[in-house]
Parts: structure tokens; C-alpha cells; sequence
């Protein structure tokens, strides 16, 4: 039997499997023992009834940080929801987790990667079928939630009557599956709708975000916010009460319209091409009336169609990429714990620096030329937590602390106590080679010293310090709070311990470590800026700027080369060109445009007048040429260009491996994750040589 005829037997029995009408009660045969198999002592969970009657089902996987859903811990609390049922003493559930910070991640998803398409379809059918038996339990259900509550996680809590939450910062809660390319399947499509509302439901389904347990109070998607400790005794009151039932939702009458809006809505954000979050909308919103088992079925057709994509193999795939460099340790060198950080420089990066720091707990201290430098860095980082309190991301006392932790100085001080000093001065070669000098005198011998320059040459910088083996870069991107990537530039002298202790401080602060090599633009502008600069040189030659966005845009970079161009300031992108023309003049050729419009004095959108004109801040509309096939003939110059250089990149050396590549862009220019990095592109379309 050849390939073709394999997968046409296949969809036909997955067909047949997923038309089935009542799935619930008519399961296929491979799961008929889970659901209804022996009980077997379980692994993962504890159940203790009180004297109350209330049955406490504690989720604890052993030996892990973690709890998942996969066919095991479903199973399991399949037959505890069986004991459940057959036990009259029990006349109220509790659902919590021992983890310090996790409710439930979610389903297992590397499990999930490594299974048969068939069988990840009976997995989504024991998962509804498990959750659907724990709603369908006549009796108060309570979620006490405390850590981060995602997916599968959340779907179990909508399958009860009450959720709770802890008020802890490692409380998060939401439904990210669309990131993955697939859709809530275990009942969350279904339900979300029913308990919040279509409109919240579709908001935070196609957007994936997560909420703290505030914002999920204000969402109506729980019921109280309580300090961790607390948990129990508001479960314990709501065991006594009566069941809720479900709220009437007049919006809810309004769902198709609705539901239109949204996918208007959607389209022109993605244009298409994330037909995860498109396929979400039609499921939520046909999904809010009628039978659950009708929109447990949508669920399951739906996600059985998107789990077979590309696409979506490709988010997954990009998704562990990034779990494995935000958790994974330096390969030698031991890290020690950096508590204390001094940042040099008070201006846009620095004092974005000292915020994301002084957020993540650590004592910064920033120092700047003059008091009103430090003053204007100071009222930037208050904005930035006034910001942050205001749309509830972070509480009043979070806040409080952040800025707590941040002190200054414009006078030279002794810095020997700082395990870490990061500058981030003006951008020139002379003056971070005095800072440097200035302060070999003044750490002490073991300080780590960070540089966050765009261009210039780490090596040259360490050559100024008696010990270059405690010299390395760490690029951040701007804006800090919003930009998850850091590039930590190493040189051969770089000490393990060194690179160890900042790839550990990195994923401590909450973003996403490379390691890349010193070389000029080090990764992700030295891919990008071949192809900002071919872009320029199509404008040149006739092509309109909105033209030369809108392919880009089609592409899916989530911004056109020439806007990202006016947003950088024509200056800065001259200045890195330059650097990268005089490294490699023979791919890099220098062009004159952005120089002549650099001193005519348009600087992009901070002078307003770039290749856009501004004003206020705001762009003033200009008429769009579209011309599809030259869209698409952009596009395939400009994507090839990124990629060939990506290769290049990974050839050199200058990345540990293609996947850091893939990974560095997608974070660090919001290269479209759905195409997996220009180097998973080259490999998937053909057009490089792999
Ligand atoms: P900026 O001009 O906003 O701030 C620079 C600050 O450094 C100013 O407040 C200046 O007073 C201060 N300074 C000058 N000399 C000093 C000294 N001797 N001691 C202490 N402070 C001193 O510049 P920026 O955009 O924050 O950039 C800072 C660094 O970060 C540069 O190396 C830049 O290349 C790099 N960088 C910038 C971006 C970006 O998008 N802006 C992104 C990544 C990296």
C-alpha cells in the first residue's frame, strides 16, 4: 500500500470517528477501557474526604515541576471522579494542585508532538469525555487555583462551578492554544462563552493571553482572588452553597453577529494566515447555544483538521525552542545567583534595563552623567509602572517594590559589591572605552561587565579591562518591557562561569537568552539589515514604499521594512548599515539614500518626515498601490535575502544552531512564527540549498 492510499484509509476512519453524533456516549473503541476500565491507584493525584464531605483532589505529578494532562493523569482522574460518584459521603469537589507554581500547564504537549495523528484524536475525545463526567457531577465543584492555570488546565476549571484563585504573581490563567495553531478542544471553546460572555471568550481565545487573577476576576472568569493561604477556607464555604448555574448572557443572543465582527476583526490583523485563530471564532461562536455535545463535536472536527498542519507543527515546534532556551542551563560553567546590578546610562535602554530588573527583584543601582538624565530615566521608568498598574499587570505593592529597588547616582561610586554591570551609554566606540576603563577601578575583580551596544565590537571593548575574561554583551532590544529576546554576545575569552551566571540571570529576568558570537551586528541585525536595505534600494528604483510594506505585510512580519525603517530613526538603521557595509563590503554595499535623507533632516518618524510623513506621532494616510504580482515578487526577494543570511549566520558559526537562529528572529524582529524562522523557511520552500 503506497503513502497516498495509507492517509486516504486513515482520513476515511477519521472521517467516520469525528461525524459521530454523540461521541460522549458513544466512545470509539480504544478508549472504552479507560473510561470504563478497572480503577487503578493513582500516581498524579491525592483524594482525601473530609468530615464534610467535601473530596479534595490534589493534582501532584512526581518528580516533576509540573502538572499535564495526558492519557495517564486523565485516566486517573477518570476513575477518582468514578470513586466520586459512587461514594455518598461526598457532597462537594475541591480540584487544587501541590505545585508551588503551577495549576495545570495545560495537555502534554511533547507527548501530543510524538503521537499518530489517530491517537491524538482519542486523546481530545478522553479529555472531553473526562471533563464532561466531572460537569455533569450533582454537586458543588470548586477550582482552587493557585499558579499558572493554562489550556487543558483552564478547561477542567470551566467544568466547574466555581473557580478561585491565589492573588500570587505565579498565578496566570488563560487559553493559548491558537499560539500553537490549534484551538481549546477539552470543552473550553464550548464553555469559556457560556460562563464570560462570546465577546470576552473570543477575546481571549484568539489572543491566547493570560490573565492575572485579577484581570480574570474583572473577566467574570473567576469568582475570588484570595492570598494563597486562603484558598482552602473559601472553598470550603462554597462547598456548602448552593450551585450556581450559569448567568444569563443577552450578548450571547447576538453571537452570529458577533462573531462576524470578530472575524473581520481577525482577518485584517492576521490577513489569513493563522487559520487557527479564523476556525476559533466560527467554533466559539456557533458553539454558545444548544447541546454541548454539539460544540464538543465542532471542537474535535476542528481541531483534528488544524493539528495536521504545518503550520501548526511549526508553532509547536518553535514553542519548545523556547522553552528549552528560557529553561535550559548553560552546557559548563556554574552560574551563581546575581542579586544586585548596576546599569550605566539613564536614557531609553537604560532605564528600560533598570525597569525589566528592578520588576524581576533584583537591586539596580543606574548611573548617569547628570542629575537630569537620571531624572528624565526615573520619569520614564514611572511610566512605565504607572502603565503597568493601570492595566492591572502588576498590584499597587509590585509597583511600590520595583521602584523601591531602583537607586542612583551621577557621582562616581564604589561598585565592588555589584556582581553585574550592564552599560548601556550613548553609542560610541571612545566613550564605552573610558566607562569600561573608569570602571576596571571601581568592581571588584570577580564583577561580571555587560555591554548593551547594537554595533560595536565587544572584543575592542575588552581590551580596555585587565580581565576580558568577564566581558561579554547583552543586547537587549527596545522596547526592554515588550521585547522578550536578549543576544548574549560571547568572545573566546569569555569565562563558562561568566556565560553560565548571565544565561541564568537572562531567563531569570524573563526573557529569552542566544548566545552568539562577537561579530559585527551580531545575529539579528546583521540578518536584518541586508534586507532593510534592499528594501530601500526597491524604493529607489521606482517601487512604492507602501507597496514594498504590504508584501512584507502578506509575508507576515507583523511590520513593513520601510515603517520599521521610520521607527528605528534613518540615522541609527545608517549607522548599523555602515558598520555591517564596512565588515562585509562585499554583500553589504553602502547606499546613499538613507544618508541623503538623514541630512535632509528626515529622520523618520521622530522628526516627522521619514518614508511616511507624521504627524503628532501619527501617520498621515498615503494612497495604496496595489499590485499583487509585485507583491509577490518582493516578497520572495526580500524573505530569500533573510534566509541567505540566516545561512550564512549558522555556517559562520556566529549562532550555536539553527534553531537559536530561527528562534532569535521570530522573537527579535517578529520574523512570522508560523513559517518557523527563515532558516526552517529556506529549509521547508526549497529556496536555499539546506
Ligand atoms: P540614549 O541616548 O537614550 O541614552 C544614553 C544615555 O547614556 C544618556 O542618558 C546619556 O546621558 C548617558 N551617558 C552618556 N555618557 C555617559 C557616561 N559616561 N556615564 C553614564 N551615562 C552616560 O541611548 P539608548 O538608545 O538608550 O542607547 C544606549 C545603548 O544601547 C547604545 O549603546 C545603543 O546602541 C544601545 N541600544 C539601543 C537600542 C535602541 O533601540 N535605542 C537598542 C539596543 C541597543
Amino acid at each position: 500500500m503506497n503513502f497516498k492510499q495509507q492517509l486516504l484509509i486513515q482520513l476515511n476512519a477519521m472521517k467516520t470517528f469525528l461525524n459521530c453524533p454523540s461521541i460522549i456516549h458513544d466512545p470509539p473503541h480504544v478508549l472504552e477501557d479507560i473510561i470504563h476500565g478497572h480503577p487503578m491507584p493513582p500516581k498524579h493525584f491525592g483524594l482525601d474526604i473530609d468530615h464534610d464531605g467535601i473530596a479534595w483532589i490534589t493534582f501532584d505529578s512526581p518528580k516533576s515541576s509540573a502538572n499535564v494532562w495526558n492519557e495517564e493523569t486523565l485516566r486517573e482522574f477518570n476513575h477518582l471522579l468514578e470513586t466520586i460518584e459512587h461514594d455518598t459521603r461526598v457532597r462537594a469537589l475541591v480540584l487544587r494542585s501541590a505545585k508551588d507554581r503551577i495549576f495545570i500547564a495545560g495537555a502534554d504537549i511533547k507527548a501530543i508532538r510524538s503521537m499518530q495523528h489517530v491517537r491524538v484524536n482519542d486523546l481530545i475525545w478522553l479529555g472531553q469525555a473526562v471533563f464532561d463526567r466531572l460537569a455533569r457531577l450533582r454537586m458543588p465543584k470548586i477550582a482552587a487555583i493557585h499558579g499558572a492555570c493554562m489550556g487543558g488546565g483552564l478547561e477542567v476549571t470551566l467544568a466547574c462551578d466555581w473557580r478561585i484563585a491565589s492573588d500570587h504573581e505565579s498565578t496566570k490563567i488563560g487559553l493559548p492554544e491558537t499560539q500553537l495553531g490549534i484551538l481549546p478542544a477539552w470543552g473550553g471553546s464550548t464553555r469559556l462563552s457560556r460562563i464570560i460572555g462570546v465577546r470576552k471568550a473570543l477575546d481571549l481565545i484568539t489572543t491566547g493571553k493570560l490573565l492575572n487573577a485579577s484581570a480574570a476576576k474583572r473577566a467574570g472568569l473567576v469568582s475570588h482572588v484570595v492570598p494563597a493561604e486562603r484558598l482552602e477556607m473559601i472553598a470550603r464555604r462554597l462547598a456548602h452553597e448552593k450551585r450556581p448555574g450559569l448567568r444569563f448572557r443577552f450578548e450571547n443572543l447576538f453571537s452570529p453577529v458577533i462573531g462576524y465582527l470578530a472575524k473581520r476583526k481577525v482577518l485584517e490583523k492576521t490577513r489569513g494566515l493563522y487559520p487557527s485563530v479564523t476556525k476559533a471564532v466560527e467554533v466559539v461562536t456557533h458553539s454558545v447555544h444548544g447541546e454541548i455535545e454539539s460544540g464538543l463535536l465542532r471542537e474535535r472536527n476542528a481541531v483534528a483538521e488544524l493539528i495536521q498542519s504545518r503550520d501548526s507543527a511549526r508553532l509547536i515546534d518553535l514553542f519548545f525552542k523556547r522553552e528549552e532556551a528560557n529553561k535550559h542551563p548553560a552546557p559548563v560553567g556554574t552560574a551563581l545567583p546575581i542579586l544586585d546590578a548596576t546599569v550605566i546610562g539613564a536614557g531609553v535602554m537604560g532605564a528600560g534595563i533598570a525597569h525589566t530588573l528592578a520588576s524581576r527583584g533584583i537591586r539596580v543601582l543606574m548611573t548617569d552623567v547628570t542629575n537630569d538624565s537620571l531624572a528624565r530615566g526615573l520619569e520614564r521608568i514611572h511610566g512605565l509602572v504607572s502603565d503597568a498598574t493601570r492595566r492591572r499587570l502588576v498590584t499597587k505593592v509590585q509597583a511600590r517594590d520595583t521602584l523601591d529597588r531602583i537607586s542612583t547616582t551621577h557621582v562616581p561610586v564604589p561598585l565592588n559589591r555589584h556582581h553585574l554591570v550592564i552599560e548601556a551609554a550613548t553609542e560610541s566606540m571612545e566613550l564605552k572605552k573610558k566607562i569600561f576603563a573608569d570602571l576596571a577601578a571601581r568592581v571588584s575583580a570577580d564583577t561580571i561587565l555587560a555591554t548593551n551596544t547594537s554595533a560595536l565590537s565587544v572584543s575592542d571593548l575588552a581590551k580596555t579591562v585587565p580581565n576580558p575574561e568577564r566581558v561579554i554583551g547583552l543586547h537587549f532590544f527596545n522596547p526592554v518591557h515588550r521585547m522578550p529576546l536578549v543576544e548574549i554576545i560571547t568572545l573566546p575569552e569569555t569565562s563558562p562561569d561568566v556565560l553560565a551566571t548571565v544565561v541564568s540571570f537572562v531567563q531569570k529576568i524573563g526573557k529569552t537568552p542566544v548566545v552568539v558570537k562577537d561579530s559585527p551586528g551580531f545575529l539579528v541585525n546583521r540578518i536584518l539589515v541586508p534586507y532593510l536595505m534592499e528594501a530601500v534600494r526597491l524604493h529607489e528604483s521606482g517601487i512604492p514604499v507602501k507597496d514594498i510594506d504590504e508584501a512584507m505585510l502578506e509575508f507576515g512580519m507583523p511590520m513593513g521594512p520601510m515603517r520599521l525603517l521610520d521607527e528605528i530613526g534613518l540615522d541609527v538603521a545608517a549607522h548599523v548599515a555602515k558598520t555591517l557595509a564596512s565588515a562585509f563590503p562585499d554583500r553589504f554595499p553602502h547606499t546613499d539614500a538613507l544618508d541623503k535623507m538623514v541630512s535632509a533632516g528626515h529622520l523618520g518618524k521622530k522628526t516627522g518626515q521619514g518614508f511616511y510623513r507624521y504627524e503628532n506621532g501619527k501617520e498621515l494616510t498615503t494612497t495604496n498601490h496595489s499590485d499583487l504580482p509585485r507583491h509577490e515578487s518582493i516578497q520572495t526577494n526580500l524573505a530569500l535575502l533573510i534566509s541567505q543570511e540566516a545561512m550564512r549566520c549558522l555556517k559562520e558559526g556566529i549562532a550555536r544552531n539553527a534553531d537559536d537562529i530561527d528562534l532569535a528572529m521570530v522573537l527579535g524582529t517578529g520574523y512570522p512564527p508560523f513559517r518557523g524562522g527563515p532558516i526552517t523557511f529556506a529549509r521547508d520552500t526549497g529556496i536555499i540549498d539546506y
